[in-house]
């Protein structure tokens, strides 16, 4: 019976992502299918018809690479990474992307090493989840800010907050459920799979909002098994942090 239910559960999560998948690729597969309908009506197809496609087919490839990691068996490896290059590849990735809606990004990273156990794909699809929605909160574009400090326990504490519409109060303690969107393309699986990687990382997330003014998450993600178990040395705990 346990069994069966953890079948079933584990297929319906299955059945969410797949639902999720087909969503997410069919808006560029629509894209790409109207240009080249465009290109067989009036052989007009020029430069800028082109970089459109190529960046629908690389969203297309994004899409499918990021839930395949998603799709591995849970054996997931840790590795010990700092997290300032993690997100740093995260912002590489979508800066363009960015540019191109009027938004910048405003880093401030902590000067010291942020080590964090991690798997490190795992957490570069949260990073992707949730700058993609600060950035489609801003249609106007705006400042995306970006920061991530280190605590004195050696926690590393990521915040992205953005200036966009916000979130209103009714719908905050849906986030995390499966399909809760409030846009007319969204799969509303963004943050569920984000808080799922970030709670099988031992961390917490945490999301403030203010409809026109703008949502700030933050994420906290211990450090590294070499801190820890140093920390748990006897006469070296720290007596607010110890359980
Ligand atoms: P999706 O983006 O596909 O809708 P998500 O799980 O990523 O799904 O987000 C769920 C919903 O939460 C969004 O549709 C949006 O209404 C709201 N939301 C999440 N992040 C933000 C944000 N930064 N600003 C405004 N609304 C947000
Ligand atoms: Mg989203």
């Amino acid at each position: 019976m346990e069994e069966l239910l953890r079948r079933s559960e584990k297929l319906t999560t299955v059945g969410q992502l797949a639902a999720g998948v087909a969503h997410e690729i069919r808006n560029p597969l629509t894209t790409l299918r109207g240009f080249l309908q465009l290109q067989q009506q009036t052989n007009k197809l020029n430069i800028r018809h082109v970089d459109m496609m190529l960046g629908e087919l690389d969203r297309i490839n994004l899409i499918v690479s990021e839930f395949l990691i998603l799709a591995k068996p849970q054996a997931t490896k840790y590795e010990v990474k700092d997290v300032r290059f993690v997100l740093g590849d995260v912002m590489s990735l979508l800066d363009s992307q960015a540019h191109l809606c009027g938004i910048v990004f405003d880093s401030h990273f902590s000067s010291e090493t942020c080590y964090i156990a991690c798997e490190e794909n795992q957490l570069k699809q949260v990073f992707i989840n949730l700058l993609k929605n600060a950035m489609e909160a801003m249609p106007k574009g705006g400042v995306i800010h970006i920061s991530i400090e280190k605590s004195k326990w050696g926690e590393s504490i990521i915040t992205i907050t953005d200036e966009g519409c916000g979130i209103p109060d009714e719908m905050i303690p849906q986030l995390g459920d499966p399909f809760v969107t409030g846009k007319e393309a969204g799969t509303g699986l963004g943050i569920m799979v984000s808080q799922r990687i970030i709670q099988s990382h031992r961390g917490t997330m945490d999301i403030v909002s203010q409809v026109d003014v703008g949502t700030s998450v933050t994420i906290t993600l211990p450090g590294n098994v070499a801190e820890e178990e140093l920390a748990e040395l006897p006469g070296e705990q720290d007596p607010v942090h110890s359980i």
